[in-house]
């Protein structure tokens, strides 16, 4: 990933210091946009990193965190807790991974599909699971990402939302093309929350969640509205994809 590489902060910083700077610019990209800070938060993505770095993100006063993959993050999550941790899963989930992701996450954030969300409510009822926040990640167009429902999907997925006792969606995610420059993301981040206007009534909230926005991006999605912005490398530096 080549903007992993561009934007590794300075070796010697530590996550305490990168996670204070990190804090600063969001409050100062909500105050810019008119917006209470408090109304965006932080999703540290932890994906490649090992136990022992996300305790430092802990340590700093990370609560929720973000992981991709459900095998890479059940040892993470075994041994770093639930509470008062939270985990996000922001990566594509496959059917045979989705117990195992009831199991372990709090909130699943890549739900695309009516299939998947029947399956979610099916497994929720079999573990006892009372409630699982979802985002429905929207496939935005202009990449071949593989993941993410695409708009026209979004009334039937929604309505199988509806019909969950234990599945509750709590908002949108989307994870738009990468651009150089991050204005050029911003009509993504526009086009999501639209759609989390027009569909408001269908969030457990009446208002719904947005997430949007990484390491190059992260200041424009506040500026549109993001109230959960997900970063990993300005906060844990560039991932080694060696191996990968
Ligand atoms: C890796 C990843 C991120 C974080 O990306 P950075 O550029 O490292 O901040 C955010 N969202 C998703 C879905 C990811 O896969």
């Amino acid at each position: 990933m080549l903007q992993a590489q561009t934007l590794q902060p300075p070796a010697k910083e530590s996550i305490a210091h990168r996670y204070a700077s990190l804090r600063e610019r969001i409050v100062q990209a909500a105050r810019g946009a008119g917006r209470a800070a408090e109304d965006v938060r932080l999703i540290a993505v932890s994906k490649m990193h090992d136990v022992a770095t996300i305790r430092e993100a802990v340590e700093a006063g990370a609560r929720e965190f973000g992981e991709n993959r459900v095998q890479e993050a059940e040892e993470k999550i075994e041994t770093l807790g639930r509470e008062p941790l939270r985990w996000h899963l922001i990566g594509h989930l496959q059917a045979n991974k989705a117990k195992r992701a009831v199991q372990l996450f709090e909130v699943i954030q890549s739900v695309d599909s009516v299939k998947l969300v029947e399956r979610l409510e099916r497994l929720c009822a079999e573990e006892n699971r009372a409630r699982l926040s979802v985002l429905v990640q929207v496939d935005l167009g202009g990449e071949a990402t593989k993941t993410g429902a695409s708009v026209a999907e979004l009334p039937d997925l929604i309505k199988s939302l509806q019909a969950c006792e234990r599945v509750r969606l709590t908002g949108l995610m989307c994870v738009p093309p990468f651009f150089e420059n991050a204005e050029d993301v911003r009509p993504f981040f526009r086009r999501l929350r639209e759609l989390r206007d027009e569909w408001r009534e269908a969030f457990e909230d009446g208002r719904g969640e947005l997430s949007m926005g990484m390491s190059h991006d992260f200041e424009v999605a506040i500026e549109e509205g993001a109230t959960l912005v997900r970063v990993g490398t300005q906060l844990f530096g560039a991932r080694d994809y060696k191996g990968e």
